[in-house]
């Protein structure tokens, strides 16, 4: 049992969005693979409104990053890269 924010310590997850389970209607919700019961939404810059590939789920606080550079018919902007 994770307790809510039980994962925000934890090293980013990669995980392709097209693979995700939507929660809802949203093309962009899916459940958090991490805890299997908060929501990912996928955030936007504030700026410019586009996708990042950076995300946190609601309820235990894992960081995810999407591998997807189009998510939803919208590209990606890769502002947190994992690989190094
Ligand atoms: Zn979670």
């Amino acid at each position: 049992m994770i307790e809510p924010g039980g994962n925000d310590k934890k090293l980013p997850l990669l995980v392709s969005h097209t693979d995700l389970e939507r929660v809802s209607e949203s093309p962009y919700r899916s459940r958090c693979p991490a805890c299997n019961k908060g929501v990912l939404f996928v955030h936007r810059d504030q700026t410019t409104l586009a996708l990042i590939n950076a995300d946190r789920c609601t309820y235990c606080g894992q960081l995810v990053i999407y591998t997807d550079k189009i998510i939803a018919g919208e590209p990606v902007l890769d502002v947190h890269t994992n690989s190094k």
